[in-house]
C-alpha cells in the first residue's frame, strides 16, 4: 500500500509539474515581450519586469526539479546505457558550468585525463549529476573560492569523481540530512535558493547506474562530494560524433524575400505570445493552426518556410504530424522547429530522432526562438529550390 501510495504520489507531482509550466510559460514570455519591446520600458518598469523573470526562472526550475525526482521514484524513468567517454563528458560540464563560475567569482579546475576512459552509463544522466555536483560547489562557496573536480581509479572496476569546493563545510549531523528532498542545509544562514531535491536526484541516478555517490566534508575547510561509475571498454564503433549543424552564414539579404511562419499550436496564450513575438519581424508572415491535422493541411497548401510545432496538441500529436511532413515531398524540405513542455531530455531525444529541426522548450526564451529562427529561415532559404528528402530511422 505504501508503495502504491509513492506511485500515487509521483504521478501527481508529474502531472501537477507539467500543469504548472503552461501558465509559467505565460508569465515568463509576456514579461519578456514587455522587456525587450519598443518603446523600450522606463527603469522602473525595467526593475518590475527583472524581478518578474528572475522569480519565474527560479520557480521554473524549482518545477523542473520535482518533476525529475518524480520521474525517478515513480520508476518511469528508463536510462540508456552505453560506454560513455568520461573526457568528452567532462568538457562538455566545463563548458556548461562556466557562465555560473564566473557569475559567483570562483574558479574552477578540471584536473585533465591522460587516457581514454569509458565508464557504463547514460551519457545525458552522468552529466546531470557533475553538472549539480559543479552548481552546488559553486553556490555553496565562499566568496572568491575555488572548486576542484578530480578523478581516480577505485578498486576493483570503478573510476571516482570528486567535486572539492572551498565553502563552509558540512557538520557530522548535517551530512546525515543531506540526500533527502527539501532537508537543505543551514537555511537560516543563507542567501542562495535551493531545495536540496538536485542531491536527491543524483543518488537516484547514481545507483540505476550501479554506481555510489558519497561525500567527506571539514567544517571550516569545505566539502567533496563524490561519485563512483564502473569502468567499461571502449565501444567498437567510433564514438558518435554529435556535430552541431555547420551552417554557412547565407550570403547578402539585401532586399530578402516575405517569409511566412506556420505555428501549430492549441494553446491560445502560446499562440498570442508568438504571433506578437513575429509581429516585430515584417519580414515574417504568422500562419497558425490549433491542431496537428489543420497544420498538415495548411502546409501542404501554404508551404510555409518554416514551422514551430506543439508537441501535445489534440487530436495526432506533433511528433506524428513531424513524421507526415518529413514523408511528404511538399514539405520535407520544411525546417521544423518542435516547441514543448516536455523538456526531459528523453522526450527532447525522441523529437529529434522525429526529425524536427530543432526542440525548444517552453517556457519559450525568446533570444533563443529568435536565434533558431534565423537559422531555421537560412537553411530554408538554401534547400527551397530542390528538396532533399532525407530518411529517419
Ligand atoms: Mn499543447
Amino acid at each position: 500500500m505504501a508503495e502504491k501510495a509513492n506511485l500515487a504520489k509521483s504521478d501527481f507531482l508529474s502531472s501537477m509539474s507539467h500543469e504548472l509550466r503552461t501558465p509559467l510559460g505565460a508569465i515568463l514570455g509576456f514579461a519578456q515581450l514587455i522587456e525587450s519591446g519598443t518603446p523600450p520600458p522606463s527603469s522602473s518598469q525595467k526593475r518590475s519586469i527583472d524581478q518578474i523573470l528572475k522569480a519565474g526562472w527560479y520557480l521554473l526550475e524549482l518545477i523542473n526539479e520535482i518533476l525529475d525526482l518524480a520521474l525517478v521514484e515513480s520508476g518511469k524513468l528508463s536510462l540508456s546505457m552505453e560506454a560513455v567517454s568520461l573526457p568528452e563528458v567532462m568538457l562538455e560540464c566545463e563548458t556548461m558550468i562556466e557562465p555560473q563560475a564566473t557569475k559567483h567569482d570562483i574558479k574552477v579546475t578540471f584536473t585533465p585525463f591522460d587516457m581514454p576512459c569509458f565508464v557504463h552509463a547514460d551519457r545525458t544522466r552522468v552529466k546531470q549529476i557533475v553538472i549539480n555536483l559543479l552548481s552546488n560547489a559553486i553556490k555553496y562557496n565562499r566568496a572568491g573560492g575555488t572548486v576542484r573536480i578530480d578523478h581516480s581509479l577505485t578498486l576493483p572496476n570503478s573510476i571516482r569523481i570528486s567535486v572539492r569546493d572551498t565553502g563552509a563545510g558540512l557538520a557530522p549531523e548535517q551530512l546525515s540530512q543531506l540526500f533527502q528532498p527539501f532537508n537543505r542545509l543551514g537555511q537560516q544562514a543563507k542567501v542562495e535558493e535551493g531545495t536540496g531535491i538536485g542531491l536527491v536526484v543524483s543518488k537516484r541516478l547514481t545507483e540505476l547506474m550501479h554506481g555510489e555517490i558519497g561525500v567527506e566534508s571539514t567544517v571550516g575547510q569545505g566539502s567533496v562530494f563524490w561519485f563512483e561509475l564502473k569502468l567499461t571498454a571502449k565501444p567498437l564503433l567510433a564514438a558518435h560524433a554529435a556535430e552541431p549543424a555547420a551552417l554557412t552564414s547565407a550570403q547578402g539579404e539585401g532586399d530578402a524575400p516575405l517569409h511566412s511562419l506556420l505555428y501549430v499550436e492549441d494553446n491560445p496564450a502560446n499562440l498570442m505570445l508568438v504571433e506578437d513575438l513575429i509581429a516585430r519581424r515584417p519580414d515574417i508572415r504568422f500562419l497558425s493552426a490549433q491542431n496537428g491535422i489543420q497544420g498538415i493541411e495548411i502546409a501542404q497548401a501554404l508551404r510555409p518556410d518554416v514551422i514551430l510545432m506543439d508537441i501535445n496538441l489534440p487530436g495526432i500529436s506533433g511528433i506524428e504530424a513531424m513524421r507526415i511532413l518529413a514523408k511528404d515531398p511538399a514539405t520535407a524540405h520544411i525546417p521544423v522547429i518542435a516547441l514543448s513542455a516536455n523538456a526531459i531530455p528523453r522526450d527532447i531525444e525522441k523529437g529529434l530522432e522525429a526529425g524536427f529541426f530543432s526542440y525548444l522548450t517552453k517556457p519559450l526564451k525568446v533570444n533563443e526562438f529568435m536565434v533558431t529562427l534565423d537559422v531555421a529561415l537560412k537553411l530554408s532559404d538554401l534547400e527551397a529550390p530542390c528538396a532533399t528528402h532525407k530518411e529517419e530511422t
